[in-house]
């Protein structure tokens, strides 16, 4: 059987300890249930931890990172209190060939922008209105299996263009929500060694994570993000 795929599912871990409709979603953490809805969909395939930002080093020391395939990034309220070492550690991780998922409110965290190198900022309108994600890209490997061209969902916050990131590698998703706005909601991004997806879905106060589609595209996410490629140098090295 081949190794399972290391995960560390990182979440901020604030909204669900302040405020009580927050909690009553996520009563253990945003974390908690998406680590728990890869653990379901992936299965032994997967060995799961979590980390969050009140553990010494944001519970993202040196031998974590070594040992995690794929990392997930939940943040919203408390980007700025995420130590500068810590994102420089995860920004070499990823160039080093360690799969980032950056999910919903992470466009704005420190890493996702350092990665990016754009403000990473986006329109949005916290209003509870549906969201259709279309999918773009039907043959694209995260989305294996998914069995649909659309995911709706019934209760999300709206986010819209104009969304300041590069051009992505890949467009696997957009949104349009209640509004009218669109929004691309999957796309790639590689950096280095290391495979990127930026997934929309996913607000604190509405149970997006137990969603057993969105659920899906996180784990395609997963399984695409694991390193893989050649080993490279950066040495020089001489023709003959
Ligand atoms: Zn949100």
């Amino acid at each position: 059987m081949p190794q399972p795929i290391r995960v560390t599912v990182w979440n901020e871990f604030v909204h669900e300890r302040e405020r009580e409709d927050v909690r009553k979603v996520y009563p253990d953490g945003l974390h908690q249930v998406i680590a728990e809805g890869l653990r379901a969909s992936l299965g032994e395939a997967v060995e799961v931890r979590t980390a969050t930002l009140d553990e010494p080093e944001h519970g993202l020391p040196e031998e974590v990172l070594q040992s995690t395939d794929v990392l997930l990034w939940w943040g919203h309220a408390a980007h700025d209190r995420v130590d500068d070492e810590v994102v420089a550690r995860v920004h070499s991780r990823v160039l080093d060939g360690m799969g980032l998922l950056v999910l919903h409110s992470g466009h704005g965290s420190k890493i996702f922008r350092r990665l990016m190198g754009t403000s990473c900022m986006l329109r949005w309108r916290e209003a509870g209105e549906r969201e259709r994600l279309w999918v773009v890209d039907p043959s694209h490997p995260i989305l294996d299996g998914l069995g649909t061209d659309v995911i709706e969902i019934e209760q999300a916050e709206m986010y819209g263009e104009f969304f300041d990131i590069p051009a992505p590698d890949e467009l696997l998703m957009i949104s349009s929500f209640a509004g009218g706005e669109v929004f691309r909601s999957g796309c790639t991004f590689r950096r280095g060694k290391g495979k990127i997806f930026y997934f929309r879905p996913g607000h604190e106060l509405y149970p997006i994570y137990y969603h057993p589609q969105v659920r899906q595209v996180i784990a395609g996410g997963v399984r695409w993000a694991v390193p893989s490629g050649t080993p490279y140098t950066q040495e020089a090295r001489h023709c003959p």
